[in-house]
């Protein structure tokens, strides 16, 4: 049974449960997803804040005015202004009681000791208090993912604890009697070492998420099956490596099905990556990767992140499609399945310029190096030339959910 990739990931979008949630030091939070809203402590700005070096006055006018006091930032509005004087100030401080704008000092010339407005400009140039945020509004509302940004509008309302979602427990199984640890001794050669660990482990990093429990198995299926029931009993995403096809060797999906795995979806239109399965039990997941690295990375990028981002109560997002310009020549389009060909992705010129990375078959992870992009290729579309505009999906992790 084969689905389209972007039915099959919708509706497990949809079925991802909600995840528990645990308090912590906002400061801790960078890359976490927020289960309660943030609310602002106090109206932002607190007063009527000047917005640059000048003069507050009550109003334009074409009167001279005597220079009365002046106003720094964090000391407060001072004593009202008196009729027929300008307060000097400076940018980020209060306003006194009776000023209603601020005139930059480029505006203004002094003649003697009073102070004429030269230029009158329409803008006030001033931050009205409350403008920005009252006091008890949401300003980081529940699924915001909190980047730097984020993390410096928790310093402005002064919040120190907050709710965030857990993240989910993802245990990685890498299967096949052909793959050593990359530190085994014994020569590479009818063995192969293992890369996909490393990719699953940094892809994961790549979204502040990690891998709990690695373990390895052997191309036999009583083993394979021990390993999987143990590994589910204590993780919300088991993760396994090889052996997802259906070869007298595959035994990812019979070892999930016997520990009560459903599978939602087990063969998919997209090339590489066909064999990839997704199965759940109750509220765990079971994603089966096939082996070979240039599919172990489009199948994490289309299926893994967006799964483990819902997981973690991100905002429900497929990966989005971006616009641009190929930049070198692709081949093989396949006639049924969509095409994901590794790319590098550079701005010039005010277009995505898309240079396709060799890629002579799903083994060959030397021709992918420095691939930030993976360019879409319909199934039964014409191949594209250089020139042609072209869509792709961004390897950047802060695309995954934009
Ligand atoms: P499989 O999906 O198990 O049929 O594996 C397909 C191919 O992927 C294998 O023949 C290996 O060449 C490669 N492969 C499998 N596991 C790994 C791994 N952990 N690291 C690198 N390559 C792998
Ligand atoms: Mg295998």
């Amino acid at each position: 049974m084969s689905a389209s990739w972007e039915e099959v990931l919708a509706s497990c979008l949809q079925l991802a449960a909600k995840p528990a949630t645990e308090s912590m030091a906002g400061a801790w939070a960078l890359g976490r997803v927020l289960a309660r809203p943030v609310v602002s402590d106090r109206d932002y700005p607190t007063g009527n804040l000047s917005m640059m070096d000048g003069y507050a006055v009550a109003a334009l006018t074409d009167e001279p005015l005597r220079v009365e006091g002046e106003n720094r930032p964090g000391t407060g509005p001072g004593a009202p202004l008196i009729p027929g004087t300008a307060r000097r100030i400076f940018t980020g401080a209060e306003l006194p009681a009776g000023a209603g704008r601020v005139v930059p000092q480029e505006l203004i010339a002094m003649e003697g000791d009073r102070l004429r407005i030269v230029t009158k400009s329409e803008d006030p140039f001033v931050r009205p208090r409350g403008s920005e945020g009252r006091a008890g509004e949401t300003v980081l509302p529940v699924g915001t993912r909190l980047g730097a940004v984020e993390l410096a509008i928790l310093a402005t309302v002064g919040t120190r604890e907050i709710e965030v979602t857990t993240r989910p427990r993802v245990a990685h199984l890498v299967t096949g009697d052909e793959v050593m640890g990359r530190h085994e001794r014994g020569e590479p050669g009818p063995r192969i070492r293992d890369s996909n660990s490393d990719l699953v482990a940094a892809t994961l990093r790549g979204i502040g998420q990690m891998v709990t429990d690695h373990r390895r198995a052997p191309d036999r299926r009583d083993e394979t099956c021990r390993l999987v029931a143990e590994m589910a009993a204590d993780c919300e995403m088991l993760l396994i490596s090889g052996g997802a096809s259906v070869g007298d060797h595959d035994h990812a999906r019979a070892a999930l099905e016997a520990a009560g795995f459903r599978f939602e979806a087990h063969g998919l239109e997209v090339r590489p990556g066909k064999p990839v399965g997704l199965a759940r039990r109750g509220d765990q997941w079971a994603i089966a990767l096939p082996g070979n690295p240039v599919s172990h990375l489009v199948a994490l990028h289309l299926f893994v992140l967006p799964m483990l981002l819902a997981l973690e109560g991100a905002p429900l997002a497929g990966p989005r499609l971006m616009r641009g310009v190929l930049d070198g020549p692709v081949s093989r389009i396949t006639p049924k399945r969509d095409t994901f060909w590794p790319t590098v992705a550079a701005w010039r010129d005010e277009n995505w310029w898309l240079k396709p990375c060799r890629f002579l078959s799903s083994g060959d992870l030397f021709g992918v190096a420095g691939a930030n992009a993976l360019i879409l290729l319909r199934a039964g579309a014409a191949v594209p030339l250089p020139g042609d505009p072209v869509f792709f999906l961004s390897l950047a992790p802060e695309f995954a959910n934009a």
